[in-house]
């Protein structure tokens, strides 16, 4: 058992994250960061009121400053349009934000290493479609050898979910009885959820292999 800090969006894969931890015996603290992603202000309502119910320490971090850095892609540049659809080399490239999972450990480090927590961990996890660089096994690895040589205390970077699908961190979620109606997803942080996304549509089928019943409310199609 540790003290850890978990990267918490309030989605459905963070949720299930501090459900799988907790479970597991450890003590955690959440960090939510808002960097500038158009859904922030949905993600993050929904990241508190979970903490909340869990009684968990929770942080929300603004960092929209950075969005200027960022570049134009779909998930910080309003200018830009949510791609609709299923995620495909070039929807998903579009909603890449530059190297956002180093900054959000780094961050999550440096608030480990000044409470004492000796582990940092993050949702990340494979699929059926090729994921995001910065949530594959290589940066994992790589951002845990960081984190034991970037202190003196040489803390340990978990990324449970990292060969895991997206519907075996539902099955997960399932067993522990995560509140997914209470999760958020979409990229385009409406009242409900779209259903036309590439992450609505991510979350849609991963209810499906999972063969949980998906209590998400989406948007009725027109
Ligand atoms: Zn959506």
């Amino acid at each position: 058992m540790a003290d850890a800090v978990a990267i918490f969006s309030g989605g459905l894969d963070s949720t299930t994250l501090l459900y799988h931890l907790r479970a597991e015996g450890h003590s955690l603290r959440s960090l939510s960061v808002d960097y500038g992603q158009r859904h922030a202000r949905r993600e993050l309502d929904c990241a508190g009121r979970i903490a909340a119910d869990l009684g968990l320490e929770w942080r929300r971090l603004d960092l929209t400053s950075l969005v200027d850095f960022f570049g134009s892609n779909a998930l910080t540049d309003a200018a830009r349009g949510i791609p609709t659809g299923a995620y495909s080399a070039d929807s998903m490239a579009l909603t890449v934000v530059p190297n956002r999972n180093m900054i959000l450990l780094s961050v999550a480090l440096s608030w480990a290493i000044a409470t004492g927590a000796t582990a940092v961990a993050f949702g990340a996890h494979g699929g059926t479609y090729a994921p995001y660089p910065d949530c594959r096994p290589a940066f994992a690895d790589a951002m845990a050898a960081v984190a034991r040589v970037c202190h003196e205390s040489s803390l340990e970077v978990w990324a449970p979910f990292v060969g895991w699908s997206k519907a075996d961190i539902v099955a997960r979620g399932a067993e522990l009885g995560v509140p997914f109606e209470r999760t958020w997803s979409c990229y385009r942080g409406g009242v409900v959820h779209c259903g036309e996304c590439g992450t609505c549509l991510d979350r849609r089928a991963a209810f499906e292999g999972a063969g949980v019943s998906d209590p998400t409310v989406y948007r009725p199609r027109e």
